[in-house]
C-alpha cells in the first residue's frame, strides 16, 4: 500500500459530477475573469469568515502582497514575521520594499512567539504578519493587543488555516486583513493557483479591488500601477463546490490527527501540541523526530510519504543571508532540524494511519 502526502485524485472522484457540472456552466456562460462565480465565492467566503469583504486574487502570495501594499506598507518599513514558514510570507514583504524582521517561534506550536514580537517592535515597525502554521491559529489576542498599542497593522497569513477558529472567531477575521491560498494541496484548494483576502476595512477592500485589476476602479481609468491578479471563474466554481464540504474535511483531518497521536503515544517522537486557544485544522500533521533521517528512510521503504516543512528557516536562506547575518533564532533552527510531516488528508483511512504508526514503532524497535 502506497500512502501519499495528499490524495487530490481521491477527493476529485467523490466530487466529480458536481465539479463537471459547475465547470460546464462556466464554459457555457463564458465569463471567465471577474465573472459571476468569482463574485458568488467572494460573498460565500465573506459570510463563512464573518467579515464584510472577500476579494479573490491570483494566489496566496498575491493575497499577502496586495494586502501589504493596500495597507500602505513600503520602503523603510519593517514587518515582524516568523522565520518558520514558506518563503512566500517573506517574499510579499520584500515585494513592497519593506524589511522582514524575523523573530523566534514557540517550541510547542511552531507559531510566532508573542514575547519575541513585543520585544522586536521599533520605530520603523508598521505591521505584524503571523502565520497560522500547519493549520493551528497563532496566538492572535495578544498579537492584536501589541498591534493596537503601537498602531501597527495585523496581516494574517491564513494559507494553511482555512476554517480554523481562534477564540470563537475565524482566522483571517482578527487582523486588518487575512490572506488565503487555494493552491491545490491546501485545506481548501482549487485546480490551479488562487487566493483571497478577507477584511472588515472598507478602504482596504476598495484598494485591493483596484490593485488586483490593473489599478482600475472604472474600466480603462487607472488610478495606480496595479497588477493582473484575479481569481478566475473556473477556479471559483471548483472552490464553491469544495467550500460546502470544508467543515467535514477539517473534521476528518482532526479525527485523523487524533488517531495518529493516540497510536504514536509510545513512539520516540513528539506529536503535535494543540494550545487549546483555537481549533487546529491540521493542514499538516507534524512531528518532532530526533532521528528524522532514519525514520524518513524507513517510511519511504514502506511506501509511505513524509515531508519536511521546512528544512531551512528563512533567516538562514541564501536570499536573506546578507540581511540576517549573525541572527540566531534557536527554536526555529531546532524545529527545522527535527520536524517531519506525515500523510494528512480527509480521505486518509484508519487502516492507513495504523500502518504508518506501526512502521514508525518498528523503526524505533530496530
Ligand atoms: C502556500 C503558502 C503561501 C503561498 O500561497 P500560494 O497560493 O502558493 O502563492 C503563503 N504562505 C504560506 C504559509 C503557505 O503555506
Amino acid at each position: 500500500m502506497n500512502i501519499p502526502m495528499v490524495d487530490l485524485r481521491g477527493q476529485y472522484q467523490s466530487l466529480k459530477e458536481e465539479i463537471r457540472r459547475q465547470l460546464d456552466s462556466v464554459l457555457e456562460g463564458s465569463q471567465f475573469v471577474l465573472g459571476p462565480q468569482g463574485e458568488a465565492l467572494e460573498q460565500e467566503i465573506a459570510a463563512y469568515c464573518g467579515v464584510r469583504h472577500a476579494i479573490g486574487v491570483a494566489s496566496g502570495t498575491d493575497a499577502l502582497h496586495l494586502a501589504l501594499r493596500a495597507a500602505g506598507i513600503g520602503p523603510g518599513d519593517e514587518v515582524i514575521t516568523t522565520p518558520f514558514t514558506f518563503i512566500a510570507t517573506a517574499e510579499a514583504i520584500a515585494y513592497v520594499g519593506a524589511k522582514a524582521v524575523f523573530v523566534d517561534i514557540d517550541p510547542q506550536t511552531f507559531n510566532i512567539c508573542v514575547d519575541a514580537v513585543a520585544a522586536a517592535v521599533g520605530p520603523r515597525t508598521r505591521a505584524v504578519l503571523p502565520v497560522h502554521l500547519f493549520g493551528q491559529p497563532a496566538d492572535l489576542a495578544p498579537l492584536k493587543q501589541i498591534c493596537d498599542r503601537h498602531g501597527l497593522r495585523l496581516i494574517e497569513d491564513c494559507a494553511q488555516s482555512f476554517g480554523a477558529v481562534y477564540q470563537g472567531r475565524m482566522t483571517g477575521a482578527w487582523g486588518d486583513a487575512g490572506c488565503f491560498s487555494f493552491f491545490p494541496s491546501k485545506n481548501l484548494g482549487c485546480y490551479g493557483d488562487g487566493g483571497m483576502i478577507v477584511t472588515n476595512d472598507d478602504h482596504l477592500a476598495a484598494e485591493i479591488r483596484m490593485l488586483r485589476n490593473h489599478g482600475s476602479r472604472e474600466r480603462y481609468y487607472h488610478a495606480a500601477i496595479g497588477y493582473n491578479s484575479r481569481l478566475d471563474d473556473m477556479q471559483a466554481a471548483i472552490l464553491r463546490v469544495k467550500l460546502k464540504h470544508i467543515d467535514d474535511y477539517n473534521r476528518a483531518r482532526r479525527r485523523n490527527a487524533a488517531l495518529y497521536s493516540e497510536l504514536l503515544q509510545a513512539a520516540p517522537v513528539l506529536t503535535p501540541v494543540e494550545d487549546g486557544k483555537g481549533c487546529h485544522v491540521f493542514h499538516q500533521y507534524t512531528l518532532r523526530a530526533p532521528r528524522r533521517a532514519d525514520l524518513q528512510k524507513t517510511l519511504s521503504a514502506a511506501g509511505i510519504a513524509s515531508a519536511i516543512y521546512y528544512p531551512v528557516p528563512l533567516h538562514r536562506q541564501e536570499v536573506f543571508a546578507a540581511d540576517c547575518a549573525g541572527l540566531s533564532l534557536p527554536v526555529a533552527e531546532q524545529a527545522a532540524a527535527e520536524v517531519l510531516s506525515l500523510p494528512m488528508y480527509p480521505e486518509l483511512t484508519a487502516e492507513q494511519i495504523r500502518l504508518v504508526c506501526r512502521t514508525i514503532a518498528d523503526a524505533a524497535a530496530r
